[in-house]
Formats: structure tokens, C-alpha cells, sequence
């Protein structure tokens, strides 16, 4: 048996350890995000806190670890007979890994033998195992979007469900979810961001004795991990104790008055969707007060609560500077924490509210508007919310929103074929493995001609259908994938100086957003001067390829061939990282190359790659130099001026369904 790394040996670390604590104390506070660089233990600290849970007791035998104080009534594995010993068993920690399939996560159905046998044969899955424990993610901004939703799914209702062609399976699944990530490698979905109760950024200390002290520990760790454990037990042993004493008190804690007044009020003053976040802090709060050993919330957990419970919730949107606007550097963590003079003015004006009532106060959010001061007219159809002017180099929001609802007007069909999570079924097969989708219309037909028989080998079956084993047939689908959209522009002076460069960034953008919102990687290498840089290397954080974007530097000779080299040696290197991941090549030139090679050779290279160069070229006389590259590449020309109408996402899009 492995001996873990124990929780009281962490060295700093002070909002995840308190955070993880309290949610040990109060689960229903949501769990932990933990956004930090890569080597700042965010795994080591997570996986520690398992250890320090309270045992729970279960229904001996039961797969699905029922409480025997209150049986799931759904459970599997039931029903249980009351008056069951309670067998208490240690708290799991379930890792859930970021490439699990469908059937790992939920739990698998045999639907054959349901379809055969009539027998519900159901194994459970990871989800089973979290229930009344820990389900941890690692990386888990990378996770598949169906693994998403399953997970949002049966975090919303404490309900695992599993569903094959009408035959279902639930049991309960509650479980403390803690995710880790390294933004660096992309962002979370926003859906999923605000299931997190609690989120910490972790970064490893400036301090060089902290520093000096967590290499100190980690050396003794290796060297003997029991020995190690065993200086560390009584740490653990207390942690322990004082998790379970807490949860006792959890339900005595008085949240009075003025404690919710001024939760509601940072709540308000931070302009958070919805009521999740005032219910998180007070969650919070309250479980504070009792690790604290208090019955009563102090404004100090109020204060450490919305640290903790707000960072995540302020409205975010895919182009926010990650370096926080004008003035705040990259990687200095400000723009996820929160703003602390804020958060003082809201608690100090909390105190000086009136008792009477709720006030609007004089900075309403743009959605309180229906809601008072009389609709006149047509109060329900407030105008957009985006109706900031947009600067030119921004990226075409309404347009680029625009064409998931104004493709409908357009080649109908072919979106529909990307957007749905499963694919639409193209035909039908006999299954090779496991029958997950069964294809009803094709199974009985295959079943049809048998039946005459096997009602007689049954004896008098009457009128039942027989299915047998080898009638089963399940749909052939077609799913959607996400890629690898390489961008390879061109930033020097030719572009600039007749200020393409600015609609260049903006066409860019919108491809960015585009794959954002498909969970595709995108990578960026530019061109200008004497060589070619790789400015993103692949990454799905489209803040990062924002951003940038934004600092790119443009002027000087075109070197295009060094530009499309560059681009084929990204790709190789991907395919290595991630072979099963389809490329697609954006060119953004105007054809021109006034240093290096000829890029026709060069091009010619990268003609096994799906690509579309978008033609910047414009003015009266073309020369038409894009559209020769396009044909060297053995792609599509599109004229950077179609792009306005949304032209590329839909070329891209089906460039990327034939590639
Ligand atoms: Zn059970």
C-alpha cells in the first residue's frame, strides 16, 4: 500500500488547505477549483485531504455504498433490508481521468443482455465509487465536453443516470468535486467554472525559507514515505478530529442578520449571476464558523468567504485581457483574485444600510432593468447587452455569435452536422464490442425473419418477439471532433502599412472564438522580417491566443516559406503530442514574399494538410498570388473581405468535415 503525502506536512498553501477543509466540514458548499502554474502541488494537496475524512458507513455488499440509516431507493445493488449493520469504510478519493470514457464515468449498461436476457446488468462506474467521497479531476479543463455534462449533470441533482435506448439505470451520486488546472493550458468552460463552490489560484511561494521548506519535506518524503507519515500522524489525527467536531457544530452555526445582509451586498457590489454565489458564501461562512469552533458568523467570514467564493463568478467573456486591461502584467494572478477595496466598500456599506427593505442602490446590473421603473412599451425586449461600441481590431462579436443561429438561413445541414454532441446516425451495424447504441428499426428487421422459428423452438411463445444476440444492430454515428486550427499570418510591413493588419486580428479573433467554442487547440506562428516565430504554440486557452494576438508586432520583409516551414514543423510536433487530433491550416497572406525561398516548395509540403489561406491581397490590380499558394497547398483561397459575413468559420467548418 502506497503511503500518501499527509495533509498537515504541506507547507503554505493557506486558501486551498482551507478551502479543501471546508468543504470536508460542509460538502454542500460545492467543492474546490484549483487554478496554478504546473509544479505547484496542487495534486499532492488535493489528494491528501482523503485521509482526514470522516469514515462513512455503508450497506455491506452494496456497489453503490448506501447509507444504511437511508438506503438509496434507487440503488442497483437493493433494496436493502432495514436494520443492516453499517460496515464504515475509509472516504474515497476517485480520480476521474480526463480521457474516460462514457461508460468509466456513469457506469455501464449491458444492453444486450437487457435486450436478450431481460436482465439489467449494470456496472457501476466512477461516478458510483465518488458517491459520499471525493471525485477529483485533474486537469480538468481539458475534459471531454460529454464528460462535462455528465458530470454537471449529476452534481445538480446527486443523481448518477444511465440511459440506453429506454433502459435505465439511477443511484446516487453525491460527492465533493475538486478540480485542478493549469490555465496556461486553457480555460474552463464557464458552465462548469460556476459548479465549483470554491476556487484558489496556488502559486509557489516567493519565500526562499518556504521554499528551502517544502524541498526539505518532499526529500524526507521520498526517502521514507512511512517514516515520513508516521512524524506527520498526529498533525492528521487532530485535522481529522477537528473536521468531525465541526461538522457536528455545522448545524448550530447562527448566520444573524447583518452576516447576510453583507453577503448579499458584496454579492450585489460584484455583480455575480444569479444566487448561486450568496448561497456559496453563506455555505462558506457558516462552515468557517464552525472549523473556528464559533456558533455565530463574524463579519471575518464573511470577509474570507467571498475570497473564496468569488473569485470565479465575476462575468467573464472569452477576450478579456488575461493580463487584466491596461496596466496589470501577465501571470501576476490579479485578475482572478478579487478586488479587496471593493470588497471593503461593500461590507462598510452593508453596515449603513437602512433595515427596511432591500435598495437598488445606483449601480444596477443591465438585467434589473425589467424588473423596475414601469416597462413602457415593449419593456421585455431590452436591447442586446453588447452595445458597447466595438473598436475596429476587436473581434466581430455580433457576427461571430451570429452565425450558430444565422446558419440556419444558410446551407442548411451542414452545421447541424457539427453541432449535435453525439453525431446523427448514418446507418446501422452489427456492433463490434459492446451494443451501446441500438438501432431499433434495423434490429427488428434483422430479427423479422427468424420469429416464425423461434416461436416454435420456444414452444408456444405466442406473439413475443425473440431478440437473439445476433439481431442486435446499433447506429452508426457521426460525431463531431475538435482540432487543431494552426494560424500562420503574415505581420510584416506589406500588410501593415495599408492597415490590413488591424482586420487581419479582428478575422482572427473570430476564428478564435469559433474554436473556442468548439474546444478546438489553436496555435499561432507569424512571419516578418527575416524569420518565422512560433507566437502561441498550440494551446486551448483563447485568452492566451488573444492576447497574444493583441501584442503582435508587424513590419519589416515577408519571409513566407519560412513562415509555412515553421507552421509544418508545429504540426509535426503535434502529431506527435496528439495524433488523433485533425489539422487545419489558416494562411493569412497576401501571397507576396519579399525574403527566403520561393514558398511554392514549401507549400507544396504541407498539401497533406487541410488548409485555406485567407487572401489579404486587395486594390484594383491582384495579382492573384494567394489563390497560386492555395492551389500549392491543395486548399481553399477565401477573400479576406468574405470574412465580414462570416464566411471563414463556415469555410473552416467544412474544410475541417472533409479533412
Ligand atoms: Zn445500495
Amino acid at each position: 500500500m502506497t503511503v500518501g503525502y499527509p495533509f498537515s506536512a504541506v507547507v503554505g498553501h493557506d486558501d486551498l488547505k482551507l478551502a479543501l477543509l471546508l468543504n470536508a466540514v460542509s460538502p454542500a458548499i460545492g467543492g474546490v477549483l484549483v487554478r496554478g502554474e504546473k509544479g505547484t502541488a496542487k495534486s499532492t494537496v488535493v489528494r491528501s485531504l482523503a485521509a482526514l475524512l470522516p469514515r462513512v458507513a455503508v450497506v455491506a455488499g452494496c456497489r453503490f455504498s448506501c447509507d444504511p440509516a437511508a438506503p438509496d431507493p434507487s440503488c442497483p445493488d437493493g433494496p436493502h433490508a432495514s436494520g443492516l449493520s453499517p460496515q464504515p469504510r475509509p472516504a474515497r478519493l476517485v480520480e476521474l481521468p480526463v480521457g474516460a470514457s462514457e461508460d468509466r464515468v456513469a457506469g455501464s449498461l449491458d444492453l444486450e443482455r437487457a435486450l436478450t436476457e431481460g436482465v439489467k446488468a449494470y456496472e457501476p462506474g466512477l461516478l458510483a465509487a465518488a458517491h459520499r467521497g471525493v471525485l477529483y479531476v485533474d486537469e480538468v479543463n481539458l475534459l471531454h465536453d460529454h464528460l462535462v455534462d455528465l458530470l454537471l449533470d449529476a452534481a445538480a441533482m446527486g443523481v448518477a443516470h444511465v440511459e440506453r435506448e429506454g433502459v435505465s439505470v439511477r443511484h446516487a451520486a453525491r460527492f465533493l468535486l475538486v478540480g485542478t488546472m493549469n490555465p496556461e493550458e486553457g480555460e474552463l468552460r464557464p458552465q462548469l467554472l460556476d459548479r465549483f463552490g470554491l476556487a484558489v489560484e496556488v502559486r509557489a511561494s516567493r519565500d526562499p525559507a518556504e521554499r528551502a521548506e517544502v524541498v526539505r519535506r518532499r526529500l524526507a518524503f521520498d526517502a521514507g514515505p512511512a517514516g515520513f507519515a508516521r512524524a506527520y500522524a498526529g498533525g492528521e489525527r487532530d485535522l481529522a478530529l477537528r473536521i468531525a467536531a465541526a461538522r457536528e457544530r455545522l448545524p448550530a452555526v447562527a448566520l444573524p442578520d447583518d452576516a447576510l445582509r453583507k453577503i448579499t451586498a458584496v454579492c450585489a457590489a460584484f455583480d455575480v449571476e444569479g444566487m448561486r454565489a450568496d448561497l456559496v458564501m453563506a455555505r462558506t461562512a457558516v462552515a468557517l464558523a464552525a472549523w473556528e469552533g464559533r456558533d455565530e458568523v463574524t463579519s471575518d467570514d464573511v470577509r474570507t468567504a467571498a475570497r473564496l467564493a468569488l473569485p470565479h463568478r465575476r462575468r467573464r467573456d472569452p477576450f478579456d485581457d488575461p493580463s487584466g486591461g491596461p496596466g496589470g502584467g501577465p501571470g501576476d494572478g490579479k485578475d482572478h483574485g478579487i478586488d479587496e477595496e471593493r470588497l471593503e466598500q461593500a461590507l462598510a456599506d452593508a453596515d449603513d444600510a437602512p433595515d427596511d427593505g432591500p435598495d437598488d442602490g445606483p449601480d444596477k446590473g443591465p438585467d434589473d432593468g425589467p424588473d423596475d421603473g414601469g416597462p413602457s412599451g415593449g419593456g421585455g425586449e431590452q436591447a442586446p447587452v453588447n452595445q458597447a461600441p466595438v473598436n475596429p481590431g476587436a473581434p466581430y462579436r455580433t457576427r461571430l455569435l451570429a452565425p450558430e443561429a444565422a446558419g440556419r438561413g444558410g446551407p442548411a445541414g451542414r452545421r447541424g452536422r457539427t453541432t449535435g454532441e453525439s453525431g446523427r446516425t448514418v446507418g446501422a451495424r452489427t456492433p463490434d464490442g459492446r451494443l451501446r447504441r441500438l438501432n431499433l428499426a434495423a434490429t427488428l428487421a434483422a430479427a423479422a425473419p427468424h420469429q416464425h422459428r423461434r416461436g416454435h423452438e420456444r414452444g408456444r411463445a405466442g406473439s413475443r418477439l425473440v431478440l437473439r444476440r445476433e439481431d442486435l444492430r446499433e447506429s452508426l454515428r457521426e460525431g463531431r471532433e475538435s482540432n487543431l486550427v494552426l494560424f500562420c499570418v503574415d505581420a510584416s510591413g506589406s500588410m501593415a502599412a495599408r492597415a490590413r493588419m488591424r482586420a487581419v486580428k479582428g478575422a482572427v479573433l473570430s476564428l478564435l472564438l469559433d474554436a473556442y467554442q468548439r474546444r478546438d487547440k489553436v496555435g499561432l506562428v507569424t512571419f516578418r522580417g527575416a524569420e518565422a516565430t512560433v507566437a502561441l504554440p498550440p494551446t486551448s486557452s483563447v485568452d492566451l491566443a488573444s492576447a497574444r494576438l493583441a501584442r503582435l508586432a508587424t513590419g519589416g520583409r515577408t519571409p513566407l516559406a519560412a513562415g509555412l516551414r515553421r507552421a509544418e514543423q508545429v504540426l509535426a510536433a503535434e502529431r506527435l503530442r496528439d495524433p488523433r487530433r485533425r489539422p487545419l491550416l489558416v494562411v493569412v497572406t497576401d501571397g507576396r514574399h519579399t525574403a527566403g525561398p520561393d514558398p511554392v516548395t514549401a507549400a507544396r509540403r504541407l498539401s497533406g494538410v487541410a488548409s485555406v489561406v485567407v487572401d489579404c491581397e486587395h486594390g484594383p490590380v491582384r495579382l492573384g498570388l494567394a489563390g497560386r499558394l492555395a492551389a500549392a497547398l491543395g486548399g481553399t483561397a477565401i477573400r479576406l473581405e468574405e470574412l465580414a459575413a462570416g464566411h471563414l468559420a463556415a469555410v473552416v467548418r467544412d474544410v475541417r468535415r472533409v479533412a
